[in-house]
């Protein structure tokens, strides 16, 4: 594609109305017309990458099969689209300000004055040709974050603006705005977001779309008010109204014929949709009844459900596309690993009460006594258990002190003196350590993964060799290995060129398996997780 188009999508009146997913739904609605496209999602925040921050705060980390811990909408992206989305389409005001200094000292500027404007600007617009370079796409979606009006996406709007000057026919920009329906009121209102269309502007820019969440529908006045004072057709404000599950979202939007829409701005070919095979997983996430109860054990407690659900976003969403999948609904229960330090009869009553243990990633010593207990309590009582990263870590723990005779066995990252250091930091983790290099230092991405025969991983798995994504500093010991091995403990995956263990199973259990990288993020909505899939079977005939 020589002429690629960008779609802008930016939020108005507030953050977390669903930009994310807005942008999800438009890119898998284009290329269900038969078209290729991608997203990029912009942060305005200065860390360089995601991975620095507190999924409490920010949500997951999520990361890309080239290794970049990215937003988590970039997840969103990748569940939706059913494609792997790269690095390049990640950036944030810390990246984008980092690229522009480093060039600046190594005189890329040839002795001009280095500004904000036009330099910051140009800085993502050249980003975003990498984009359309390397993803050859024929429509780029890119979310910038944050809300119109606000200082700290500034200069991205600006870059846009410039972009549509530059190219008019090739640029679009979609309003998502929220309209509240005050509850002494009763009525949706339009101000806001009127407002929001002011401020986008004052920085030059008319949206072509305004996308209108809300409680409920729009309706025809509503559509008038927003038309005459927005300067929108009103053929081109979509209605938007809450829905019971985001993956309902791209049909809902199809209703208001968007891509139709969008090409004929464009000046393109309309196509005749086909979200068939989108239906009918949406259908079966509607209309599966049967529950699967599941215990997710972590530590990330204190802020309520709503975060939490953030914190944990792609394990969840595997969870559901396999149950899906398999016709049945996942009942997700939040377990804190940090009281069954001290209440095992708690622990006892709580994880009898479901089909699946699941302990997910995590970092630092707190809480880890509780998930090693809801370790050993799935392993003794024969219940299906899932453990992804510090899960697996924990699991060889478990199995090092209580089956193999090691005592006080640990992961060094919690007590560096153990006798039995089952998982160690990576060598080349160490240094990094030491040095302070902190951010973006982890193995991360994607690495190959050897499979053994007559194991549950090569059941679950098509392929004898595999790609899965990691995000850690500690491993398997593999001093340790054949110990353990003669021990009982199964090794049934290991990186062919390094050999470090990535994936351990117990034999005389159902299911019971641990994998060092994190199957969640390959997880799509079309395409279950093989190693979900087989979990979340092996909890259905647990609960029978
Ligand atoms: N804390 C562990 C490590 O760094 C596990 C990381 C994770 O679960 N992502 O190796």
């Amino acid at each position: 594609m020589t002429n690629p188009r960008f779609i802008f999508v930016i939020g108005g009146v507030m953050s977390g109305i669903g930009k994310g997913i807005a942008t999800s739904s438009i890119a898998r609605i284009l290329k269900s017309k038969g078209y290729r496209a991608t997203c990029v999602k912009i942060d305005p925040y200065l860390n360089v990458d995601a991975g620095t921050m507190n999924p409490i705060e920010h949500g997951e980390v999520f990361v890309t099969d080239d290794g970049m811990e990215t937003d988590q909408d970039i997840g969103n992206y990748e569940r939706f689209l059913g494609e792997n989305i790269l690095a390049s389409n990640y950036m944030t005001s810390g990246s984008v300000y980092m690229s522009v200094l480093s060039r600046e000292r190594s005189l890329g500027y040839g002795g001009k004055c280095v500004q904000v404007v036009p330099h910051i600007p140009e800085e993502v617009i050249r980003r975003l040709s990498i984009v359309s370079k390397k993803t050859k796409a024929d429509f780029i979606l890119v979310e910038i974050g944050g809300t119109a009006g606000e200082y700290e996406n500034i200069l991205f709007l600006e870059a846009a603006r410039m972009m549509h000057l530059r190219h008019p026919n090739n640029i679009l920009f979609i309003l998502l705005s929220y309209l509240p329906i005050p509850a002494k009121i009763g009525e949706m209102k339009t101000k806001p977001t009127q407002h929001a269309v002011r401020a986008l502007n004052s920085v030059g820019i008319q949206p072509d779309f305004i996308i209108a969440r809300a409680e409920a529908s729009l309706d025809e006045p509503r559509k008038e008010k927003l038309s005459m004072f927005c300067n929108v057709s009103p053929k081109d404000i979509i209605s938007a109204p809450d829905v019971e599950s985001i993956y309902q979202v791209p049909l809902n939007l199809e209703k208001e014929r968007i891509g139709d829409k969008i090409l004929k701005k464009f000046g393109m070919k309309t196509t005749v949709r086909d979200l068939k095979d989108w239906s009918r997983m949406s259908h079966r996430a509607f209309f599966s009844k049967k529950k699967v109860k599941i215990g997710i054990v972590g530590k990330y407690f204190q802020t309520g459900n709503f975060t939490l659900a953030d914190s944990y976003i792609s394990v969840i969403e595997a969870l559901k596309h396999a149950s899906w999948f398999l016709n049945c609904q996942p009942e997700i229960l939040w377990l804190d690993a940090e009281t069954y330090e001290k209440d095992s009869k708690k622990m006892k009553i709580e994880l009898s009460d479901v089909a699946g243990i699941l302990v997910p990633g995590g970092f630092g010593a707190r809480g880890i006594e509780g998930k090693i207990k809801a370790i050993e309590f799935a392993r003794k009582t024969k219940k299906p258990y899932f453990g992804l990263c510090y899960g697996m870590q924990l699991a060889v723990v478990e199995f090092a002190r209580h089956i193999a005779g090691m005592a006080g066995a640990n992961t060094t990252e919690v007590n560096p003196k153990t006798k039995y250091p089952v998982i160690d930091v990576m060598a080349a983790q160490k240094e990094k350590i030491f040095v302070g290099k902190m951010g973006g230092s982890m193995r991360l991405g994607a690495f190959d993964c050897r499979l053994k025969e007559n194991t549950i991983a090569r059941r679950a798995y098509a392929e004898r060799t595999i790609s899965e994504r990691h995000r850690h500093r500690y491993e398997f010991n593999s001093a340790l290995q054949t110990v353990l091995e003669s021990k009982g403990l199964v090794v049934s995956g290991v990186n062919p060129e390094s050999n470090l263990v990535e994936i351990i199973e117990l034999r005389d259990h159902p299911f019971f398996i641990g994998t060092q990288f994190h199957p969640e993020f390959k997880s799509r909505a079309l395409e279950p997780h093989p190693l979900f899939i087989e979990f979340i079977k092996a909890c259905l005939n647990y609960q029978k």
